[in-house]
């Protein structure tokens, strides 16, 4: 991890003062920077794409409620006070990736984990497998932080929302589909890593010094892999649809403010 990110990363951390936080995360071109914007300003610029992390302060919209605050209502300073987060966007590019992958280990205001893909890029192989492989190295960190926690109580448990980004076009499959092809690319990759850990230790002449198990995600067995398994470490994955541009407009992305709106 380059030293200027970490340093970046801490000031834009110190900034924040405690606000929740929502990492954005998820291959390059998916529209997380388009999302931070549109959260910010409540319009779509073109964007280039992200090359380096972007924190900003945001507001959750009418007339979405911070589960926190139900029972207040607007004005009160405390609902008022409920609505603000931070938005991290982060670099979805080969090898700056594993930068976020590392923010993740040491979450202290994260409140979720916003995994942005593009529906329409999972209808092709490649799409599809660097999605999943990304994923699951998101789901891996998780896996490993709650593993890790010396606490017996375990780690706040950490939400994950796969955002079903670019549903305007005509080519993005729906969310349930998003999951389960998902689902059965993370199957595939899991698999492949283990056979590689297994491949690695055969070489160092018998002695196997990876702990393939903690390397495996998800429940062991021969049965494939889906999101719900995620729940004993105690995180849910919900995959739901949106757009964040409709042509040269702002889309519609309320199903993720309303599951922000769950996390606050
Ligand atoms: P990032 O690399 O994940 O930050 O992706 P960007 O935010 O840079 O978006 C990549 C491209 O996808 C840009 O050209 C965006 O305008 C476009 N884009 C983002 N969201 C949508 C959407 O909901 N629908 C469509 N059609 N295009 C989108």
């Amino acid at each position: 991890l380059p030293i200027a990110l970490h340093s970046f990363l801490y000031r834009k951390a110190a900034s924040a003062a405690g606000l929740p936080t929502f990492v954005l995360v998820g291959p390059s071109g998916a529209g997380k920077t388009a999302f931070t914007m549109l959260t910010e300003r409540g319009t779509v610029p073109t964007t280039h794409t992200s090359t380096a992390p972007l924190s900003i302060e945001a507001l959750l919209p009418d007339p979405h409620i911070p589960a926190s605050s139900n029972y207040r209502s607007p004005g009160d300073p405390a609902f008022e006070r409920a609505r603000r987060f931070i938005i991290l966007d982060t670099p979805g590019h080969g090898k700056l990736r594993s930068y976020s992958t590392n923010t993740l280990a040491d979450p202290k205001n994260v409140r979720g984990i916003i995994f942005v893909v593009d529906a329409a890029a999972i209808d092709e192989e490649a799409g599809l497998n660097e999605a999943a492989e990304y994923l699951h190295d998101v789901l891996l960190s998780l896996q490993k932080r709650y593993t890790d926690a010396k606490t017996s109580k375990g780690p706040k448990e950490i939400p994950v929302l796969v955002a079903a980004n670019k549903m305007d076009l005509f080519t993005a499959l729906p969310a349930t589909s998003v999951k389960s092809k998902l689902e059965k690319a993370i199957s595939a990759v899991r698999n492949n890593r283990a056979k590689a850990l297994r491949d690695a230790g055969a070489k160092l002449s018998g002695e196997d010094d990876v702990d393939e198990e903690k390397e495996w995600l998800g429940e062991g067995g021969e049965g494939s892999f889906d999101f719900d398994q995620m729940r004993e470490i105690g995180t849910t994955v919900d995959v739901v649809g949106g757009n964040v541009s409709q042509g040269r407009n702002a889309g519609d992305v309320a199903g993720w403010w309303s599951w922000i709106g769950e996390q606050l």
